[in-house]
């Protein structure tokens, strides 16, 4: 990553420490929650030699032994960020097909949130754009927060109400793949309403909890019995992701027929057991995966896009890290064999196909941000990730010595891809958010912006 650190952060990234969290662990009335992100449990299993399913119940064992109140997934937390991701694009394709109806088809609209719209989730990139690009990038980028940061949300504000925890006193940790989750933590876009209090207080590294963990002697995961995970508040039972828990069976989300978002995103009640998120090959979030099947449904109708179950054809690019995936709308009745209904009416044009693309490291980040610069940017969507390879490959991740890499065992982990939103997420809707991906509500709890920010010459990113 190349943003650069400025001093008031160089502080507040310093204090994200094993030291710190071992300190809060042991001070008498502080409530340690810990949330532990999916790319964490997949480079922990490989480091164990254990199933990655088994991570996290594990992980509830040892840090509830050492004093933490409640451990969490942050599995459930991408599930919201996926649907309003999804929704987001909606939104954003609607409003660019608009413009550019009432401004004459050649004409390239200017929206306000414009298209390609560029993945939020991995600070290394929003903090590269925010301190090297001009303002007409950042509109760009999707305005809905990061799972770390809606986790955030979730623990500082939904959990502590229903627990009945003072938020000055919760400690809440989250457990990342990498180092720029820190600077992210330390945004003050993601304080609790009208507080100085951060609502993640600090990000660790996979490696640093491996540290914290060996530092009690409670290391050893493989060894450990597995504990019942937490319950989230709002969902029947348990939290979604790790070791398949996805809020249990019944359909939480209440009564009353399906609406719209539901079909999109949900199981249908009693739709049976919930697989896993599958995420995007190279693992790092599913964001081009959610966003394409959505967008896809939604916009050319049945039959266009890949069939539930089956991966997208992704198409390497000039490099692996770059891939493409096309997505043409279904023939027409006509072509397809059968004569076109008679309405009356012209004939409609047919959709445009829809175009996505994965971009990561920062040699096709520079040439995604040059394109668009220039308006030569073909595509809709683009899941931008600053590590080559993704989350699994960042820098905080522990090392596997078990003869298997990260990367097989998120796989096992992730298969097949099913809806996002599992019944705990979907129920977070109702009984938190206070309305359906892409509301007023949502927006209003789930997204954040993203500013022009000074850069000093203290260090990169990288460099920490
Ligand atoms: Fe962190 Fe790298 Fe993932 Fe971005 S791609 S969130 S920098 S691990």
């Amino acid at each position: 990553c190349s943003g650069c650190v400025t001093s008031a952060e160089t502080v507040l990234l310093e204090a994200q420490s094993v030291a710190e969290l071992t300190a809060r662990l042991t001070q008498p009335g502080a409530v340690v929650v810990v949330s532990v992100s999916p790319q964490s449990r997949a480079s922990l299993a490989a480091l164990h030699g254990i199933p990655a399913a088994d991570v996290q119940a594990r992980l509830t064992t040892a840090l509830r032994q050492i004093g933490a109140a409640a451990v969490f997934d942050i599995g459930v937390a991408r599930e919201l960020a996926l649907a309003e991701a999804a929704e987001e694009f909606l939104a954003r394709y609607a409003a660019a097909a608009a413009a550019a109806g009432a401004a004459g088809a050649a004409a390239r609209p200017r929206a306000a949130s414009p298209l390609p719209m560029l993945a939020s989730a991995c600070p290394g990139w929003v903090c590269y754009a925010e301190k090297t690009q001009s303002g007409g990038l950042l509109p760009h980028i999707s305005a809905v927060k990061s799972p770390q940061a809606i986790m955030g949300a979730l623990v500082k504000r939904h959990l502590a109400a229903a627990r009945g925890w003072e938020p000055a006193k919760i400690y809440h940790a989250s457990v990342m793949p990498c180092y720029d989750k820190k600077l992210e933590a330390a945004r003050d876009d993601f304080l609790l309403p009208g507080t100085s209090l951060p609502e993640v207080d600090a990000a660790l590294t996979t490696g640093e909890l491996q540290q914290l963990l060996d530092g009690w002697d409670m290391g050893r995961l493989a060894e450990l019995p597995p504990s019942p995970l937490d319950p989230l508040p709002g969902a029947s039972r348990g939290n979604s992701g790790g070791g398949g828990n996805s809020g249990g069976g019944g359909n939480s989300g209440g009564g009353g027929g399906e609406e719209g978002w539901e079909a999109r995103y949900c199981l249908p009640p009693g739709g049976g057991a919930e697989p896993p998120l599958h995420g995007a090959p190279g693992s790092s979030g599913g964001y081009l995966e959610t966003v394409a099947r959505a967008a896809a449904a939604a916009l050319l109708g049945p039959g266009a896009g890949p069939a539930a179950g089956a991966p997208l054809a992704l198409k390497a690019g000039r490099n692996p890290d770059f891939r493409e995936l096309t997505i043409h709308p279904p023939p027409p009745p006509a072509a397809a064999g059968g004569a076109a209904p008679a309405t009356g009416k012209p004939p409609r044009a047919p959709p445009r196909p829809l175009r996505f693309a994965a971009a990561y490291g920062f040699r096709n980040i520079q040439s995604l941000v040059r394109k668009i610069k220039l308006g030569r940017c073909e595509y809709d969507y683009v899941e931008v990730m600053a590590c080559p390879g993704g989350c699994l490959n960042g820098g905080g991740q522990a090392k596997p010595r078990a003869g298997r890499s990260a990367a097989e065992l998120l796989d096992e982990l992730e298969a097949p891809w099913r809806l996002p939103l599992s019944r705990a997420a979907r129920a977070l809707y109702k009984s938190w958010v206070g309305g359906p991906p892409g509301s007023p509500a949502a927006a209003a709890l789930l997204h954040t912006g993203y500013h022009h920010r000074e850069k000093t010459a203290l260090g990169t990113v990288g460099d920490w």
